[in-house]
């Protein structure tokens, strides 16, 4: 079965709910620091605007646990959307009730209307049986589109059971379009020297994408704090550094595997450590062979680990990364991270970069126009790597040609 494109769909003067994920970084002014999810949603709006639709946009913001919190509000994101495109973004006070019913029967073509976080109902992350929470928000319009790369790995209510109140009426958005096709051309055939960079804080999130990539590229560059629990798996001194003692078999099993395939697995040579992980610690350098002391905490790449990492970069012709090298979020433990993202960004190869956390330090390293592709989805990307498919977009193929829920539609 075929999954719908949002051109597939006879939009005009109909109302289109769409997930997108708006799960932007706030300050403490509620000022979105990064608006770069809103702008990866522009295309499919824009197009929805273009086409004379009436527009219904959810999205969830933060942890709020199933209930309203003020500081959790997306009324931000509805100031920065309408600075974008130039127009009013009426802000619903709820996701579903009267009100918001009211607001929907309302919407005029052309206009937008942003639903409160879905998060602020405990039904959008644990949907129930009867899916009353689903069916509230779908009976809102007359087509469903998914938009939301980033959250497509979820089983929530607004990705996973909205669609299927539109049999043959659910579609792909732009950016869900772009994101999985990309991810799916670089994995079925990648140009060769297919290489990955796989950092971040801990192995244990990352064990499926590990073996997943094992069966396809031809080498592995890690660093991040999952690097130590490979490291100590090679007996090495790895001092207070992050560790996962129940990984250690993993992490000894990845590389004999690695070794078989004749695949190299590049680890750290030396680390910036330090005591403490703020802006104020007095960073060190210690070489892994002579191993990190007791009281200090590998948070970097050292600088002959940056070398050896660029050197062998240098032949690449595809490179996926995903995961911080180092806790750059503290200035003396950023280096590693900036420095390989200016790697990336001078190599004659495509450049593959994933992951909340790496976004961030890509666009703080000035370099990210630079890279071929920057992700929008962490855990998305990660997942799609190690199954080929999502949730999110499961959902839209399940539904289409079978006769599944229907709804008394609002128009
Ligand atoms: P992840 O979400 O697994 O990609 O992890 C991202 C986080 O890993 C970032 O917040 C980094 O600060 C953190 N990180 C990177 N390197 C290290 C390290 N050596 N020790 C502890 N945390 C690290």
């Amino acid at each position: 079965m075929k999954r719908l494109s949002i051109r597939d769909l006879p939009v005009q003067g109909k109302k289109i709910l769409m997930r997108v994920d708006f799960n932007v970084p706030l300050d403490n002014d509620f000022n979105v620091t990064d608006p770069s999810r809103i702008v990866a949603s522009l295309p499919s709006i824009q197009y929805l605007l273009e086409n004379e639709a009436s527009i219904i946009l959810m999205s969830h913001l933060g942890q709020p646990h199933g209930s309203p919190n003020p500081e959790l509000s997306l009324a931000p994101v509805a100031k920065v959307l309408g600075t974008l495109l130039e127009q009013k973004v009426i802000m619903a006070p709820d996701c579903v009730g009267q009100k918001v019913k009211d607001l929907v029967t309302a919407l005029q073509p052309k206009e937008i209307l942003l639903l409160e976080n879905l998060r602020f109902h405990r039904a959008e992350e644990s949907p129930g049986a009867k899916l009353l929470f689903a069916k509230e928000l779908a009976s809102f319009a007359d087509f469903y589109v998914d938009d939301a790369f980033g959250c497509a790995h979820r089983k929530h209510s607004s990705i996973t059971e909205v669609p299927k109140f539109f049999p043959n009426r659910s579609a792909a958005g732009f950016l869900l379009e772009k994101e999985t096709s990309f991810l799916g051309d670089l994995l079925e055939s990648p140009e060769r020297p297919f290489y990955a960079i796989i950092g971040g804080a801990k192995i244990s999130s990352k064990i499926g994408v590990i073996k997943a990539l094992l069966h396809k590229v031809d080498a592995f560059l890690i660093g991040g704090g999952m690097a130590f629990t490979f490291l100590k798996a090679q007996g090495k001194e790895i001092g207070n550094s992050l560790y996962e003692a129940d990984l250690v078999s993993f992490a000894k099993e990845i590389i004999e595997v690695a070794q078989t395939k004749g695949i190299p697995v590049l680890l750290p040579i030396d680390v910036v450590a330090a005591r403490k992980m703020s802006d104020d610690a007095y960073p060190e350098i210690f070489s892994i062979e002579k191993g990190i002391p007791f009281e200090r905490m590998g948070l970097d790449i050292g600088p002959e680990t940056i070398e050896k990492f660029s050197q062998f970069l240098q032949a690449g012709k595809t490179v996926l990364w995903n995961g911080p090298l180092g806790v750059f979020e503290f200035t003396p433990f950023a280096k590693g991270t900036f420095s390989v993202a200016k790697i990336l960004a001078a190599l004659d190869g495509a450049t593959i970069v994933g992951g909340g956390d790496l976004i961030a330090a890509i666009n703080l390293s000035g370099v990210a126009k630079s890279m071929t592709h920057i992700s929008t989805g962490g855990g998305a990307t990660l997942e799609f790597i190690e199954h080929g498919s999502l949730p999110g977009l499961e959902a839209l193929i399940a539904n289409q040609n079978e006769d599944l829920p229907n709804i008394n539609f609002m128009t």
